[in-house]
């Protein structure tokens, strides 16, 4: 396996973990970052993400030289004379109103990367990104390559799931390559020489589908599953035991089936959104994925329909919410269904109390009116309901019988169908699940 200067432009939740690891397999690794905060931060030693795992592999490799931090590209791709042979391109694609995806930061950087080529480099797109990004990038590279180096630009989309992404990155369920030539694939097949999992090699605009077409699929699962619980609560059947039925067929597999209260973070629903626009922009109108979309967006109402349900007005009631980031184990609250929970909670007069292991510190920027709790007991105190939102771990093995004590009202609202309807009910609380008698 060969050492690579690998230069990674963008440092968040994709950009560090992978920069991190490609260290970890042996490569000298410069993530380079616009933000000049989180790159002082970084150099420093603080990590400006929450993510299992990752502090000490970037402690590790920070000390050892083989991961370095740079604010500017220039300096990214050419650290002390080593000129970096392959640049993976992972900053956001965030949506634009009109749902397709905003590449203005692919672009910049793809122009900032060709106006600093020095010799071959294989430009690689990691972002998610709308099919024929690969296309524009490679003209962006023509247009301001002045030194007319030569160089190729590939697509290796990243399937890692916050919340477990080093571990995700170290055993993917598959790497895909969509590369442009036998010697951009040599090159990235190299860079990910220690990585033991199936290698797909594509042409670029299969390799950009396959990630859209993966995420899109993902939600579909999703919203079906929720789907099938609307159908459950109104003739009395249990979503958990369908989904289970369902899943134990090897066609259907168990994963992505959980009813809920719909999908949130800074990956479906964008990507779902900009997968339709381009299919649009393409011809094709893909409306299975407006179904997907609408059966979230219903999905969401779930937490209120149901404190109206059980406790009639809202206005006044004080409403306990256990999690806020939109899975357990990150502290990502981009597009979290907690916050649009919270906001239609605030908006129908309650008081909302929340809990979080992790995410307080960022919630506290976005949630002005919110109460934050120190611990999920005193959340529970006083409150008319409780939700359970996020299914961190901790949540679990809750102490039910010292939470009845505390509230006023002792209602459970259980978001992720975690606990045992009958175990809870003994205890004496009313328990509404999704999709559950
Ligand atoms: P992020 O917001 O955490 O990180 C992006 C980083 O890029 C930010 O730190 C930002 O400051 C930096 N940046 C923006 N413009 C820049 C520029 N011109 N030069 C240098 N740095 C710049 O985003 P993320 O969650 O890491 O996602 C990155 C991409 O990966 C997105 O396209 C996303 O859809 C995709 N993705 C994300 C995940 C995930 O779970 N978060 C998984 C797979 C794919």
């Amino acid at each position: 396996m060969g050492k690579h200067n690998i230069c990674v432009i963008g440092s968040g939740y994709v950009g560090l973990v992978t920069g991190a690891c490609l260290a970890d397999c042996g490569h000298h690794v410069v993530c380079v970052d616009s933000d000049q905060a989180k790159i002082a931060a970084l150099r420093a030693g603080k990590l400006p993400i929450y993510e299992p795992g990752l502090e000490p592999l970037v402690t590790k490799h920070r000390k050892s030289g083989a991961l370095t931090f740079e604010t500017s590209i220039a300096a990214g791709m050419n650290r002390k004379g080593r000129l970096a042979e392959v640049v993976f391109i992972a900053v956001g694609t965030p949506p634009r109103p009109d749902g397709s995806a905003d590449l203005s930061s692919v672009e910049a950087v793809a122009r900032e990367v060709a106006q600093n080529l020095r010799g071959y480099v294989l430009i690689v797109d990691k972002s998610t990104v709308p099919v024929e990004t690969g296309d524009w990038v490679a003209k962006t590279s023509a247009r301001f390559n002045r030194s007319k180096a030569s160089y190729d630009v590939a697509s290796n989309p990243e399937f890692l799931s916050e919340g477990s992404a080093v571990h995700d990155f170290f055993h993917p369920d598959r790497i895909v390559l969509g590369v442009p030539s036998p010697r951009a694939e040599k090159l990235l097949r190299s860079v990910y020489a220690a990585i033991e999992a199936p290698v797909l090699v594509t042409d670029v605009k299969s390799a950009e589908l396959i990630k859209h077409a993966s995420n899109s699929f993902l939600a579909t699962k999703i919203s079906f599953a929720n789907a099938i619980s609307i159908l459950c609560e109104k003739v009395g059947a249990d979503v958990t035991l369908v989904t289970q039925g369902m899943g134990m067929d090897r066609r259907i597999g168990p994963h992505f089936l959980r009813a809920g209260i719909g999908f949130g973070g800074f990956c479906f629903p964008k990507d779902l959104e900009a997968f339709r626009w381009i299919a649009k922009q393409k011809g094709y109108d893909f409306k299975l994925l407006e179904a997907v979309r609408e059966i979230n967006e219903q999905q969401k109402n779930w937490v209120v329909q149901k404190l109206e349900e059980e406790l009639w007005n809202l206005r006044g009631k004080r409403i306990a919410l256990l999690g806020l980031s939109f899975k357990p184990d990150t502290d990502d609250l981009r597009f979290a269904p907690s916050l649009e929970i919270i906001a239609k909670l605030q908006a129908h007069g309650a008081e909302v109390v929340v809990y979080d292991p992790i995410a307080i510190p960022k919630a506290k920027k976005l949630l002005q009116k919110a109460h934050f709790a120190k611990n999920p007991y005193e959340a529970a105190t006083k409150a008319d309901g409780l939700a359970l939102i996020t299914e961190w771990p901790e949540f679990k093995t809750l102490d039910f019988a010292r939470i009845k004590k505390l509230m006023r009202t002792p209602l459970l609202l259980d978001g992720r169908n975690v606990y045992d309807p009958a175990k809870i009910r003994a205890l004496g609380f009313t328990y509404r699940g999704v999709g559950r008698p």
